[in-house]
């Protein structure tokens, strides 16, 4: 069952249960699993699971990449994570988009694509207590876990959605004052749960994700609240093999619709187009892939801020470049954390090489692969990207041309499913929409050429007006909804706000 161990080290080997409750190897890397792809690794067999339901196939994918967990442990999270707080039966519909197809990611709880592993890793995670961090402690029965995320946005409000009030543990989120949306601001501050915390800090986003760090680091810190408190600090960052696995579900659900729809055969090579920032999204496709799903190809899709384009057409990795704030904010992302994973598997598992291309990015802040590794990647991956006019644009053109209306980040997407060859290949082209044009509704409004000059909620309404669709409720609702949470603290004050929080738990 000690089946993961770091992409940077096979020293020290842990099960599923244990890489989900440390998030990261002890020396930095990520968790990654040898047998994957191997004769004798984890296989699904997708014939019998064409006609089944999206819990159905969570369960086959959930139990061959965690195998450690009870089938009773994963029915239960599966069960609870994708219910009635989804607004579609099918978790991630798929519909047509002109020839081509759109997957929706959004229809969970905060409308946005993280949703989807953030609904289930706290299930995850209240399964692994009494799972010692490494094999050789013994376990502190009582401990319980204290999520601690810094937030640009989307990802903080889906890890509360998550966490509030799930079993053995917290969360404390921080976002930056004043560099949220009106949104996103009000679905963090109105959150429910006895267990959550959120603060505004004077300051920017990297100056919160810094000071997370390094409360992170500091183990005199996490010493004082394990023995007193009996709590342990540890992150729902996207590198968690609990948010990477649930990724790979909603590829098998595609490939599924598209076969109970008549628009391919059992067999037949589809590719996917994947808004990514942080590489978790279109690793996921890999996985499927690996697991025996019929991925011809898998497709980038950048912002402005478009390290992976490069990288993934000249095989040289450097974040030293501008930061642009886009707005697709989700994907404004330098350094690609999940990329690692696939290093790992295209270096033919090779982790002496990861640890020392991840050495040059973390000196440099750049490294370049081999030639022939290249070579292998650009087999499945390619990637393009989008700037904000052509974002704009593709919002207005997929709008006029199919009826969908489409959020940033999925205009990306489009924009370069749009530029795309018709590979010979391929018999289905799918774009994931990673989240609800009405978490976005004044860029939308703007892009479609409708009045954007009101409140967030104004441009809701006349979003739906214009277009015949529907807020999701939770949004439109947050107009009137209670603001729990109004305390401003700088940056200071974070670590005395863990510990007061930590002690409360
Ligand atoms: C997080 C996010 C992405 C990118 O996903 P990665 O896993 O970072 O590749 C794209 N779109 C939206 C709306 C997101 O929230």
């Amino acid at each position: 069952m000690n089946t993961f161990h770091s992409t940077r080290s096979n020293d020290q080997m842990v099960t599923a249960k244990q890489a989900i409750r440390t998030g990261i190897a002890y020396d930095g890397g990520l968790f990654v699993n040898d047998d994957l792809g191997t004769a004798n690794g984890p296989h699904i067999d997708i014939a019998g699971l064409m006609q089944s339901s999206y819990q159905d196939i969570a369960y086959s994918v959930l139990k061959a990449l965690l195998p450690d967990f009870s089938e009773h442990e994963l029915r239960e999270c599966i069960e609870q994570a994708y219910g009635d707080q989804w607004d579609d039966t099918h978790i991630t519909p798929l519909k047509p988009l002109g020839d081509d197809w759109i997957l929706e990611l959004f229809h969970g709880p905060t409308s946005a694509f993280k949703d989807v592993a953030l609904q289930i890793l706290p299930r995850f995670m209240a399964r692994t207590a009494n799972t010692p961090d490494v094999p050789e402690q013994t376990a502190h029965t009582e401990e319980r876990i204290m999520i601690l995320t810094a937030t640009s946005g989307d990802t903080g409000k889906a890890a509360l959605a998550g966490f509030a009030d799930a079993p053995g543990t917290g969360i404390t989120v921080f976002y930056p004052e004043g560099k949220v949306s009106q949104i996103q601001q009000l679905q963090m501050t109105t959150q429910q749960g006895n267990n959550v915390h959120v603060y505004a800090v004077r300051g920017n986003f990297d100056d919160a994700q810094s000071a997370v760090k390094r409360i992170f680091a500091d183990h005199e810190f996490a010493n004082t609240l394990q023995d007193d408190a009996h709590v342990a600090l540890s992150s729902a960052n996207s590198i968690n093999v609990g948010r990477l696995v649930p990724q790979v579900v909603y590829y098998f659900a595609a490939y599924a619709q598209l076969v109970q729809r008549g628009a391919i055969t059992l067999g037949d090579p589809v590719e996917f187009v994947v808004p990514t920032g942080n590489f978790g999204n279109i690793l996921a496709g890999y996985y499927a892939k690996l697991l025996g799903l019929p991925v011809a190809h898998l497709t980038v899709a950048s912002d402005k801020n478009n390290v992976l384009v490069d990288f993934l057409n000249t095989g040289v990795y450097d974040r030293n470049r501008p930061f642009y704030q886009t707005t697709s904010p989700s994907m404004d992302i330098l350094i690609s954390s999940n990329l690692e994973r696939m290093l790992y598997y295209f270096s033919n598992k090779d982790e002496a090489l990861v640890a020392k291309l991840m050495e040059s990015l973390s000196q440099d802040g750049t490294y370049q692969i081999p030639e022939d590794m290249l070579k292998r990647i650009q087999t499945i991956f390619s990637a393009d990207w989008a700037n904000e006019d052509e974002v704009n644009e593709a919002i207005a053109s997929c709008f006029a041309s199919t009826g969908e209306v489409i959020d940033p980040h999925t205009a990306c997407g489009y924009t370069v499913l749009q530029r795309m060859p018709q590979r010979e290949n391929v018999a289905a082209r799918i774009l994931l929409a990673t989240a609800s044009p009405y978490k976005f509704p004044r860029v939308v409004n703007q892009a479609l050429g409708f009045d954007h000059t009101g409140s967030d909620f104004a441009c809701m309404d006349v979003l739906s007006q214009q277009t015949g669709t529907q807020a999701p409720a939770a949004l439109r609702g947050l107009e009137h909804a209670h603001e729990r949470f109004t305390e401003v603290i700088d940056i200071a004050q974070m670590q005395d706000v863990v510990r007061r929080a930590a002690f409360t738990l």
